[in-house]
């Protein structure tokens, strides 16, 4: 089976050893393709770096909602040049209402200049979305960016289909397999085949006890696979097909 990490963030992976472990594991697994995201311009040159040096990582730079307080005066100036001089997707970037927020007038700032640059690049856009729906949803609908994925998508089933008319696509990571997850499961049940994506989100991971690296995108997808009761090979080869459409003809892949 080949699979296809939509979301990590493999630069934090220190030393760099352990993340050439993590990367042969990849590859043994069957891990064909990744998207990397930096989170602010203090790691946006270490994201470069591994996407240079692994050719099926997809490199994603943004300032995540967290780390708002990173951004230097001309820090967009200095990510749209690092985005213009490699092919790269947005983000992680978004909204997040919980408690590690900032401001809100300042993440929505941050936000709609990234998704705005995003769309001027033509560039997906990879997505953080905490307890900010509602907000998040009328400023999809206002911008109308290009293709864009919720990483780790928390958000109600019932909102799945609107985000999916604008070109959103959906991303899962370890958590599905917690079974006390049932918002999460009906949510998963509700994407559409062609906008369903998975993530490790290695190194961390949001699941207790998930540390398993982007080699176990092949447990997420099996996890995946009961739920949906389709053959994880199904589950898997879609997945791979909606990454590289999620990426259309930025792939950097060469094989
Ligand atoms: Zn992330």
């Amino acid at each position: 089976m080949k699979f296809f990490d939509a979301h990590n963030h493999l630069q934090d992976y220190r030393p760099e050893k352990k993340l050439a472990k993590a990367m042969l594991a990849a590859e043994a697994a069957g891990v064909e393709g990744l998207i990397c995201c930096g989170t602010s311009p203090s790691d946006w040159d270490d994201v470069l770096a591994v996407a240079a040096k692994y050719k099926n990582v997809t490199p994603g730079l943004g300032l995540h909602p967290w780390f708002l307080k990173e951004g230097a005066p001309g820090w967009l100036e200095k990510l749209e040049g690092l985005l213009r001089s490699v092919p790269s997707c947005v983000g992680e970037i978004g909204l997040d209402g919980g408690q590690n927020a900032t401001g809100q007038a300042r993440q929505e700032s941050a936000f709609l200049a990234q998704l705005r640059l995003a769309k001027t690049l033509g560039r997906p856009a990879c997505l953080h979305c905490v307890k900010a729906w509602g907000r998040m949803l009328e400023i999809i609908k206002s911008e109308q960016p290009g293709p864009f994925m919720f990483h780790s998508y928390g958000g109600p089933a019932e909102m799945v289909p609107a985000f999916t008319e604008f070109g959103g696509y959906f991303s899962f990571g370890g958590a599905i397999m917690d079974p006390k997850r049932e918002k999460l499961r009906r949510a998963l049940l509700s994407v559409p085949a062609d906008r369903l994506l998975f993530e490790t989100e290695a190194p961390d991971a949001d699941a207790p006890g998930w540390r398993g690296g982007p080699a176990g995108i092949a447990a997420i997808v099996g996890a995946a696979s009961a739920i949906l009761g389709k053959p994880a090979e199904e589950i898997a080869a879609l997945s791979l097909a909606n990454g590289n459409k999620f990426l259309g003809d930025m792939i950097t892949r060469t094989a």
